[in-house]
């Protein structure tokens, strides 16, 4: 046992009951994911404008860890730049995926209570669903950026 792991699951716990994040941003990018391993299935919203995260949301069901996991990224993004949040999806995916242990920028050290989930393969699905389909929004963004250019 490590002392930070009741910490670590008081934050997860508040992350998984906070209503905060748990909304649709009208006009924002959009995307479904889904875990049906495991029952995950959520909305996420990322409201990008000029590189930058305005606001980040989502909505859904799924498991403690799986909620938990969105609403830390969604106070993680808010106010960064896309290529910030990519660097924070990284270190997230590394932290879970890679064994390795990151420093995240003082406001989003709440990400460090997720890493206990990397002992529990069938879980890191669950804590990454919303990264991963954070991912794929930020990438979409920068493929219709290049064709506007164009
Ligand atoms: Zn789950």
């Amino acid at each position: 046992m490590n002392l930070n792991d009741d910490l670590y699951k008081e934050i997860i716990l508040d992350h998984y009951k906070s209503k905060k994040n748990r909304k649709r941003i009208a006009d924002a990018k959009h995307l479904e994911a889904a875990n049906p391993s495991c029952g995950d299935d959520i909305d996420l919203y990322l409201e990008v404008e000029n590189g930058r995260i305005k606001d980040a949301a989502f909505e859904g069901m799924g498991c403690s860890i799986c909620l938990a996991s969105a609403d830390m990224m969604c106070d993680a993004f808010r106010g960064k730049t896309v290529e910030e949040a990519k660097g924070l999806i990284d270190k997230f995916k590394g932290m879970l995926t890679r064994n390795e242990m990151p420093e995240f920028p003082e406001e989003a050290a709440d990400l460090e209570a997720m890493q206990g989930v990397a002992k529990f393969p069938l879980r890191i699905k669950c804590a990454l669903l919303a990264w991963t389909t954070a991912h794929q929004l930020v990438a979409e963004d920068e493929r219709s950026g290049t064709e506007a250019q164009s």
